[in-house]
Formats: structure tokens, C-alpha cells, sequence
């Protein structure tokens, strides 16, 4: 029995990279866990028959974020499957075109926080009412908010920033209820995000390795057991949090 038996959580994103090892996680610590996907089922579908692999439960949840509707979308799709709810990891995000100030478009903006903030905003204000008293809400926010500003991520550092406000200000409005909201910030994680830049550039990969005095680059694991922790009950007097998931001792 682990941990999270009888919980139920729904994680954004779910279906691959850091999303898909929050999954797993918190299927092998017991949780039924809702694999949230946009448009990549047989993705979504390999990470709900792993975690059954592994002992758990587990059902794929398709939603598009970023567009109109898209919570009231999710919410009844969750609906169909099961009721009630005690863990919200909003994971699903994109970096956008990296571009500094001037060649940000009107268009890059908008869609970047649509996906980023608009949508784990109203994800959380729709789930509101299906999160049960003493749950949690974990959001994937990332170093760039905090000390490691990269002028060509502009605009994604703001959906993430937003994030943050959004974290902190929500842990005051949901606490009484006993539910706890952090944020978790990753610095660089080996995922498909980061593909084109890291994986095949010995180079990139050494220098972001060589951030970290533990002399590696993240794996998505490694925030999975992170947020594991958050929507455990051992992080009960854990809230309104930005936690470090960087593996830099100094940054
Ligand atoms: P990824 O690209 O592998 O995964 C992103 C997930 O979000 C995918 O499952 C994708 O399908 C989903 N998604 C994106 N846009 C969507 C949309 N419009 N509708 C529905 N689903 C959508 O990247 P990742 O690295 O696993 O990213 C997960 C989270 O971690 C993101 O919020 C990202 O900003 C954050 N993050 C990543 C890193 C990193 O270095 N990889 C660092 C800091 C923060």
C-alpha cells in the first residue's frame, strides 16, 4: 500500500518528459492517477500501461489546452471516468520560439500564455470544486523566474512568473480548506522540450551538466520525486512554496 492509495491525481501533460515521470510516481505511490494528453494518445497510452505495469492505476485523459474551452473540455472528460479529486500537478507547458524582446509577436505572446498560465488558471478554478479538502495543487513553474534569466525566454519566463504569483497567492485562499499549493522549478531536464539545443550538442549538454555541482543534467525522475514529496502528506506544512528542482547549490 503506498502513500497516495485512495487519492486520485491528474497531471497536465502527462503523456511524456517530466509530466509522464510525475505520473508514474504517483502511480507507484498508489494514487489513480488521470494522464492528462493533447494530442498524443498512443503516448498517453504507454504511460497509463506502465503505470499499470508497475502495480498502479491509471486512465488517459485527452483535453487541447490554450484554446477556448479547454478546462470546462478536461473537467468533463475527467468527469466521465471518475469523481472527486485530491492532486493537481498543472505540468502541461511549451517554451514558445526563443526570441528576445523584439522579435516576440503579438501572436508568440499570446499563445505561449495561453498554454502556460491561461490554462492551469482555469484548469485549477474549474477543479476547484472536485478537489477534496486536504489536497494539492502542484505547479511546474522553472529556474528562469528566479536568477537564471535568459533574455531569449522572455516570454516564457513570464507565463512562469505569473505561475508563481498564482501559487503563492492561491495557497492563502485554499488553506483554511487545507489544501496546500507550491510551485516546482526546474532548471534543465532532459526532456523533448529541450531537444533540439541539448540532446545533440555535446557542448550544450557538458556547460548544463556543469551547472550542478552533482555534475549532471536533470532528469525527469528527478522533479517526479520532488513533486511526489509535495503531494505527499509528509509536505503538509509545506505551502505556497517555490521549490528548487534544479540540483544547484548556488545559482
Ligand atoms: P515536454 O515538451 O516533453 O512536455 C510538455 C507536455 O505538455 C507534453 O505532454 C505536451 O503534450 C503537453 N502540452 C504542451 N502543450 C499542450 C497543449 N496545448 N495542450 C495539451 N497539452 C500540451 O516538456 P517537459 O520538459 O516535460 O515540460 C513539462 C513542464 O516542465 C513544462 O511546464 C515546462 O515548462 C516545465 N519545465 C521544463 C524544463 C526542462 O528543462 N525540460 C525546465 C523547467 C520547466
Amino acid at each position: 500500500m503506498g502513500v497516495l492509495t485512495g487519492k486520485t491525481a491528474l497531471v497536465t501533460g502527462g503523456s511524456r518528459g517530466i509530466g509522464r515521470a510525475i505520473a508514474e510516481r504517483l502511480g507507484r505511490d498508489g494514487a489513480l492517477v488521470a494522464v492528462h494528453y493533447g494530442r498524443d494518445e498512443t503516448a498517453a497510452k504507454e504511460t497509463v500501461t506502465a503505470i499499470e505495469e508497475a502495480g498502479g492505476q491509471a486512465f488517459p485523459l485527452q483535453a487541447e489546452l490554450g484554446v477556448p474551452g479547454d478546462a470546462a473540455a478536461l473537467w468533463s472528460a475527467f468527469d466521465a471516468q471518475t469523481d472527486g479529486l485530491d492532486i493537481l500537478v498543472n505540468n502541461a507547458g511549451i517554451v514558445g520560439r526563443r526570441d528576445r524582446l523584439p522579435g516576440v509577436t503579438e501572436e508568440d505572446f499570446d499563445r505561449i500564455f495561453a498554454v502556460n498560465t491561461k490554462a492551469p488558471f482555469f484548469v485549477t478554478k474549474l477543479g476547484l470544486e472536485r478537489l477534496r479538502d486536504g489536497g494539492r495543487v502542484i505547479n511546474i513553474s522553472t529556474v528562469l523566474t528566479r536568477g537564471a534569466a535568459s533574455p531569449d525566454l522572455i516570454a516564457y519566463s513570464m507565463t512562469k512568473g505569473a505561475l508563481d504569483v498564482f501559487t503563492s497567492t492561491l495557497a492563502k485562499d485554499l488553506g483554511p480548506r487545507g489544501i496546500t499549493v507550491n510551485a516546482v522549478a526546474p532548471g534543465v531536464v532532459d526532456t523533448d522540450m529541450n531537444a533540439g539545443w541539448l540532446r545533440n550538442d555535446p557542448e550544450a549538454w557538458r556547460t548544463s551538466a556543469e551547472i550542478s555541482p552533482l555534475g549532471r543534467v536533470g532528469e525527469p525522475r528527478d522533479i517526479g520525486d520532488i513533486v511526489a514529496f509535495l503531494a505527499s502528506d509528509d509536505s503538509r506544512w509545506v505551502t505556497g512554496q517555490w521549490v528548487d528542482a534544479t540540483g544547484v547549490a548556488l545559482l
